[in-house]
């Protein structure tokens, strides 16, 4: 799996400050999409542990500052990428119990229970799901470009 970008300190993903990772390739070629330099699953760099456990030392020393983890993409849960963003959840929430995890996604719920990517579920606390839809987009939505997309929390909406 690559990754695109890691921003250290992000308060644009998700409640309170985060670090964030945009994980490369999608296959969902929204119509529209902000990002379309992410569909390649080739572009980025490699996620290698190395690079995950640098992120997660430098996690350690803002810990108090931090909120939690952001992953986004391209399209972290598809088939190619989703056991590469689910090591990344089990090494953060070993390491860092207390913090969240908020991952967006092109799948909905329903699609993703689905499918083998379902097993990532349980380490994700808050889910954006759904493709961005271009008749739907709406710039005043917190965390979502159209509004067929949805905030879902874990034990409460799966
Ligand atoms: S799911 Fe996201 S990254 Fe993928 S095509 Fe749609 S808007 Fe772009």
């Amino acid at each position: 799996m690559n990754l695109l970008k890691i921003d250290h300190f992000d308060d644009k993903n998700g409640n309170g400050a985060r670090m964030t990772i945009f994980v490369a390739g999608c296959p969902h070629k929204c119509k529209g999409c902000f990002n379309v330099v992410s569909w390649s699953y080739l572009t980025g760099y490699e996620c290698t542990q190395d690079v995950l456990t640098c992120l997660f030392d430098k996690f350690e020393k803002d810990r108090q500052f931090l909120t939690g983890l952001s992953i986004l993409g391209g399209e972290p849960l598809a088939p190619r990428n989703y056991e590469g963003v689910l090591d990344i959840c089990l090494q953060f929430k070993k390491r860092f119990p207390e913090k969240d995890i908020w991952v967006w996604t092109g799948y909905t719920l329903e699609e993703l229970k689905e499918q083998p990517q379902a097993i990532a579920l349980s380490l994700i606390d808050t889910l954006v799901d759904g493709r961005f839809e271009e008749s739907l987009k709406d710039t005043e939505l917190a965390f979502r470009g159209s509004s067929n997309q949805r905030i879902l929390k874990l034990g409460i909406d799966y």
